[in-house]
C-alpha cells in the first residue's frame, strides 16, 4: 500500500489504472517463471493479512508475529512495519511456498492476493480527502501480462476475493498516515500508546485478553451484541481495535465506546 499525494503518484512507477481500465494477466502453474515471485520479497503485513495467516496456521497472533514476522521501527519513524520473515535459504524464499505452490493459497496476504496490481492511498492534505488508487507493476520477470486473460481492477478484485483485504487495508492506511503526524507526543511510538495500538491491529488475541481481563469493561459500557461479536470473531475484533485506536489516540467517537456511569 503506497501513501501518496498527486505528486507522488504521478512517480510510482507502472501504469496508473482507473476503475475500468484493462490489463492483461494471467497466473497458472505452467508458467516459466511459476513461484518466482515468492522469493526475496520484502512483503509488508497489513493487520487484516495477520488475522488471516494466523488463522490458516491455526496459532496466535503472538505466535505468529514471534515466528513469522519481522517488526522494525525504521530511525525516526512513527510507527513500526511489520514483514514477513523470509526462509533463510539462498533464495530468501518465502516460508509459505511449497512445491505446489502456496500453501496458504485461501489466506495470502493482500499484496499476493493483489499482485500484479499495488493498492496505493491518494491524500490530497489541501481538501483532507482520500481515494484508493491502483497501479499495475508486475516486475521485469514476470511473464502474466503476455498471456492473453484480460481484466479489470474490479473483475480481478473479485476473482482475487480480494474485496475485504481491499477494504481493510485502505481502513489501516488511513491510520498509518495519521501516526506520520505523530500522535504519540514526546513518548514516540515505543511508548505506552504505540504499543496499545500495535496490540490492537497485530496481536488480536491479546487485545481480546485485554478487553475481557482487564478493567477495560468496567471503564467501557459495550453494548451485548458487541461484546459477543468481539468475543467470537477476529475481524469483529479488529475492526474494534482499529475503532478503539481512533477513539484513544484522537477522541472519536465513531465506535461502540461509552464511559461507564456510576454503578446503581
Ligand atoms: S512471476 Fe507473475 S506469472 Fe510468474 S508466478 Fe509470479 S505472478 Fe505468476
Ligand atoms: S504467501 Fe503465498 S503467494 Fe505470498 S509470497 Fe508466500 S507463497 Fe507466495
Amino acid at each position: 500500500m503506497k501513501l501518496c499525494d498527486p505528486e507522488e503518484a504521478r512517480r510510482v512507477p507502472g501504469r496508473r489504472l482507473r476503475f475500468g481500465e484493462r490489463f492483461r494477466f494471467r497466473c497458472h502453474p505452467q508458467i516459466d517463471c511459476f513461484n518466482r515471485c515468492c522469493r526475496n520479497l520484502r512483503l509488508l503485513l497489513y493487520p487484516y493479512d495477520v488475522l488471516r495467516l494466523k488463522g490458516a496456521l491455526a496459532i496466535s497472533s503472538e505466535e505468529f508475529l514471534d515466528r513469522h514476522a519481522e517488526i522494525e521501527l525504521a530511525p525516526g519513524g512513527l510507527f513500526p512495519e511489520v514483514r514477513l520473515r523470509m526462509a533463510e535459504n539462498e533464495e530468501r524464499s518465502c516460508p509459505f511456498l511449497g512445491e505446489a505452490g502456496c500453501r496458504v493459497y485461501p489466506d495470502r496476504p493482500d499484496t499476493c492476493r493483489s499482485f500484479p496490481l499495488e493498492q496505493g492511498l491518494l491524500y490530497e492534505a489541501a481538501t483532507g480527502r482520500d481515494e484508493p488508487v491502483f497501479f499495475f507493476r508486475p516486475p521485469p520477470f514476470c511473464r502474466g501480462p503476455r498471456e492473453p486473460a484480460e481484466w479489470t481492477i474490479e473483475t480481478w478484485r473479485a476473482d482475487q476475493q480480494a474485496e475485504v483485504y481491499h477494504r481493510m487495508t485502505v481502513r489501516w492506511a488511513r491510520l498509518w498516515r495519521r501516526f506520520q503526524e505523530n500522535p504519540w507526543g514526546r513518548e514516540g511510538p515505543e511508548g505506552r500508546r504505540g504499543r496499545m495500538a500495535f496490540m490492537a491491529a497485530y496481536n488480536l488475541d491479546r487485545f481480546r485478553e485485554f478487553v475481557f481481563e482487564s478493567s477495560f469493561l468496567e471503564r467501557f459500557r459495550l453494548p451485548p451484541s458487541v461484546r459477543e461479536a468481539i468475543g467470537e470473531d477476529d475481524e469483529a475484533l479488529l475492526s474494534f481495535g482499529l475503532a478503539w485506536i481512533e477513539f484513544f489516540l484522537w477522541g472519536e467517537k465513531n465506535g461502540p465506546f461509552r464511559a461507564a456511569g456510576p454503578r446503581a
